[in-house]
């Protein structure tokens, strides 16, 4: 038996070595699973599978790439390389490349991000004459994507009445043609979006039997990781290859099934055993990822939620320190909680900084702790947000290349058209729609030929059309026969582009330009790595494929750095880091508000923050504000319900959980807020002079943090930091005139600079 065999707990090494039929790993997390599948693949290939007929699916480019790292470092990288492996998304756009014939498209179709699917979706609502505030396009597009998740077509849409009824209800009854135009709008363009790359597979296999049998013949053995958070779509194609030889092995948590949004379907894991008579089923409990506090604070957390598999999760590893819990005064404070936690520990305990992770709910909470790390000079990496391929100029480039490698697509057309400007403006563009939506065409076709299909243009207008049809023509010459990075460069060069964002030295167009050209690098990178794999021909339209299922969270071209990750939790699915910060601990916000009182919801948010607490192995913090800057103003906010889902013994709320800091404290040192403020109240309250305000003596001495005590006015100094009622945390740097008119200029960490007349000021000097 192989060496790595014995790195496996006996749980683990059966579900490796058990492989007559469909078997499940269905265990909590941190318990292997993930290992047992990249075990079972080195098994299988020692064991007379070729790479090329294992199909592994997993969740995210990152996981597939760390799983065949490690299988090369058993099998040899020669032999790893020929793995299907990758996401779902990812392994099915190889099969359509190459089937795309069958289902009407040609081979070089183009992908449809979110932005392009919104964008047509609001040109058809637009014809159609619908009002945009009813059918808003990101409601239609999650109505239409729901669908074809649970693959339904525009025609199985039409004919049910449970979805018309929704329509209806939710006052879109026009969904369903909107849908219908959209699928024909997207076939015309010769483009798929993301949701079709799932949807056209499945028909591809259920139309085309005899595609059917290549594949289930080509993928001998299909795994998947992260099962629970597949959808209805997903499982059917899983189902249709694996049907006639059920060598089908999918490992998950149901505690962790957090994307029912998007159309994941936890009854998919539950309901596995059924689907696939027969299946051995294999529980793992042990956790080798986390200390044991860690663990059963997990466990108790996930214990509140009614829909569940009993696991009982244990761990061996030691016990470790209780979860600290840290109330922040404003975001901003939070945001210096972290950090100074961060240097302590790294002074502590010596760790790098890429032992540590800042989950958050929403990607807007980014900035405080990007701005605190920046301040500190402590390096990050920010996965998520606008992603490189998001950005404006990127996205105008890459629909250059759209058009030239696919010239029917509708939205990359539109794109481009007037830009750089070109004199072509929307009513000459509203006109080749119209035509070609007519006459069922694609624009470029009207384009090509715009008095064929009885345009009326001036003659100035076509003379502009056809400079354009003649620069991508000129453009498409050579697109099959030059690289991907002569093309690029070229359309880069001749398009204007280059001398549009050279218009001049402003610092927004400068960074238009290094971004460009970090493109090109990335395009001559991407042609010589090819190339080092034996494809001599690297061409534009490879490139695109590779980019266009591209997200932030893949591009760890920095992947090794020494870097502090912020990340939500969604995409920290099947990470681990050492120490963890899980932040925003409020109502509203963890739970979303959007869970409202859905008692469904609230458990999705609450797997979420199981999946949150579980990526921790060593230290696990939790946080959250008293106020928080949310959509351009402040909101107060209270603790989130879910910290009183965990078992109090397994958390550390230090001094009540008040916790603070002194505005400057480089030392990182967190002192409870009360230690601050009583020992010097008294001692500034003695110098408040009488006429500074009508507080009364009772008042004064409170050394209670409650706000509802009064604010005390006084006599303060320079350097001095004081709380104020309504600003925060600040510190004085300027103290004029006296008595009555006595005024302070006062630093606050959150408000900026104020000037405040002392008489009236409601502050505490701490
Ligand atoms: P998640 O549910 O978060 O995806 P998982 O069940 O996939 O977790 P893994 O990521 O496979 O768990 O394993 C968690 C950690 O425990 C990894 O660092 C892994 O290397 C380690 N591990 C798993 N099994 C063993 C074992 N038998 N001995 C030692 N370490 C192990
Ligand atoms: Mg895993």
């Amino acid at each position: 038996m192989s060496d790595y065999i014995q790195e496996l707990n006996e749980g683990q090494r059966e579900a490796v070595l058990y492989n007559d039929g469909p078997s499940l790993v269905i265990a909590g997390a941190g318990s292997g699973k993930t290992r047992v599948l990249t075990y079972k693949i080195a098994y299988l290939l020692e064991n007379g599978y070729q790479p090329w007929n294992i199909l592994a699916l997993t969740f995210t480019n990152k996981a597939a790439r760390e799983m065949k790292e490690r299988i090369a470092r058993q099998v040899g990288a020669d032999r790893a390389r020929h793995l299907w492996m990758g996401t779902f998304h990812s392994m099915f756009l190889r099969i359509l490349h190459a089937e795309a014939g069958q289902l009407g498209f040609t081979s070089q179709f183009t992908i449809y991000d979110t932005a392009d699917s919104k964008s047509l979706l609001r040109s058809i609502i637009k014809e159609m004459g619908l009002d945009e505030k009813t059918y808003k396009p990101g409601t239609v597009q999650a109505r239409i994507s729901n669908a074809k998740n649970h693959l339904v077509s525009p025609a199985g849409y039409a004919n049910n009445k449970e979805a018309y009824e929704g329509d209806c209800a939710a006052k879109m009854p026009a969904v369903r043609d909107i849908y219908r135009r959209y699928w024909e709008r997207c076939r015309q363009a010769d483009a798929m979006d993301f949701d079709d790359l799932l949807f056209y597979t499945f028909l591809l296999f259920r139309d085309h039997p005899e595609v059917l049998a290549h594949y289930q013949e080509l993928f001998r053995y299909i795994l998947v990781d992260e099962y629970q958070d597949t959808n209805f779509a997903q499982h059917s194609i899983v189902l249709q290859l694996a049907k006639n030889h059920q060598h089908v092995c999918v490992v998950g948590d149901d505690a962790q099934s957090i994307y029912s949004f998007r159309g994941a379907d936890i009854d998919n894991i539950l309901y596995f055993t059924k689907v696939y008579p027969g299946t051995k089923v294999f529980k793992l409990e042990q956790n080798y990822r986390s200390t044991q506090t860690i663990v059963r604070a997990a466990n108790s957390l996930i214990e509140k939620n009614q829909r569940q598999i009993h696991k009982e999760v244990f761990s061996e590893k030691e016990k470790g320190e209780s979860i600290g819990v840290y109330q922040a005064y404003s975001d901003v404070e939070e945001g210096d909680i972290v950090v100074n936690k961060i240097a302590e520990l790294r002074r502590r305990e010596h760790y790098a900084y890429a032992d540590f992770a800042v989950l958050y709910r929403t990607n807007a909470q980014s900035r405080v702790f990007e701005e605190a790390m920046r301040k500190r000079g402590m390096p990050y990496r920010i996965y998520g947000g606008l992603s490189f391929y998001q950005r404006k100029e990127i996205k105008d480039v890459i629909a250059y290349f759209r058009l030239v490698v696919n010239p029917n697509d509708e939205e990359a057309f539109k794109r481009i058209i007037n830009y750089p400007a070109r004199g072509i403006g929307d009513t000459t563009v509203g006109k080749i729609i119209a035509a070609a939506t007519e006459n069922n065409v694609s624009l470029w076709t009207v384009l090509c030929e715009p008095l064929t299909y009885g345009l009326n243009l001036n003659k100035g207008t076509v003379g502009k059309l056809q400079g354009f049809r003649d620069l991508i023509s000129g453009f498409i010459a050579g697109v099959t026969e030059k690289s991907a990075y002569e093309t690029g460069t070229e359309i880069i060069r001749q398009s204007g582009i280059i001398n549009d964002v050279c218009q001049d030295n402003s610092p927004e167009n400068l960074s238009r330009k290094e971004n460009i050209e970090e493109l090109v690098n990335g395009m001559s990178d991407f042609c010589a790595r090819r190339q080092e794999e034996g494809n001599p021909n690297i061409l534009l339209g490879d490139f695109l494929s590779e980019v266009s299922l591209l997200t932030d969270q893949d591009s760890d071209k920095d992947g090794d750095d020494e870097k502090i990750t912020l990340m939500t939790v969604h995409s920290a699915k099947g990470l681990e880091f050492k120490n963890v910060f899980v932040v925003g601990m409020e109502e509203n916000l963890f739970p979303s508000g959007m869970a409202g009182n859905s008692a469904r919801a609230l458990e999705e948010e609450r797997r979420l923050f199981y999946v949150a607490i579980t990526r921790a192995e060593e230290h696990c913090f939790l946080s959250f504000a008293k106020t928080r800057f949310r959509y351009g103003k402040m909101e107060f906010g209270s603790p989130s319900r879910f910290l009183k889902d965990i078992d109090a013994r397994f958390l550390h709320l230090p001094q009540d959980a008040v916790v603070s800091r002194r505005i400057d404290a480089e030392a990182g040192a967190f002192r409870p807020r009360q230690q601050i403020i009583s020992p010097t109240v008294p001692r500034n309250l003695k110098r408040v002079t009488p006429s500074a305000g009508s507080s009364s003596s009772s008042s004064l001495s409170s050394s209670s943090v409650s706000s509802s005590s009064k604010a005390v006015p006084g006599i303060v100094q320079p350097g001095q930091l004081i709380e104020h009622e309504r600003f925060g945390l600040g510190e004085v740097l300027k103290v004029e005139g006296e008595g009555d008119n006595a005024k302070a200029t006062i630093r606050f960490k959150n408000a900026g600079d104020k000037q405040l007349l002392l008489r009236f000021a409601r502050f505490k000097v701490i």
